[in-house]
């Protein structure tokens, strides 16, 4: 969560939030092309047509889990057992094995921890919030009020 080669950025939430005032709510369509970046080590995080991350089931083995990139697609892949319901132990950056859980976020629909990370289309980059719960398609952008971004598709609003 935070940078210590430039003294300048508070955390990455923080840094990201800036282009965002005056209470302009950008919407991201449903089926947009987002590209993922870790918030540790700022490397990209989707190639080509997966998102990947390393994921820790429950039985505390370590895989990795492909999802869609696009918005509102919801295709999972993945080389380890995620019992369907379950919530995993941990999502990590697969580059520099970074948590990607954040506490103070919890899933809007059944209240899981969830992971979050970046996006960015061509002109902006946020954070992003997935739940952790095999099955559960719960995601969001932004937690700040003032900021809030919708989701084209978001029923949560
Ligand atoms: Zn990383
Ligand atoms: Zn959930």
């Amino acid at each position: 969560m935070k940078d210590e080669k430039d003294g300048k950025k508070e955390s990455w939430e923080d840094l990201f939030w800036e282009p965002h005032k005056y209470n302009e709510r950008i919407k991201f369509k449903s089926g947009t092309y987002l590209h993922s970046i870790c918030p540790h080590c700022d490397k990209e995080l989707t190639k080509k047509q997966s998102l990947i991350l390393e994921v820790v089931n429950p039985d505390n083995e370590i895989g990795i889990v492909e999802l869609s990139p696009y918005l509102d697609s919801f295709e999972k892949t993945t080389n380890i057992k995620l019992p369907e319901g379950k919530v995993v132990k941990d999502l990590r950056c697969p580059k520099c094995h970074e948590s990607l859980i954040v506490k103070k976020q919890r899933c809007g629909l059944c209240d899981s921890k969830v992971a979050s990370f970046l996006v960015s289309t061509s002109s902006i980059k946020v954070p992003f919030f997935i739940c952790t719960r095999s099955g559960c398609t719960w995601h969001a952008i932004s937690t700040e009020d003032e900021n809030q971004i919708l989701l084209d598709s978001s029923d949560e609003w």
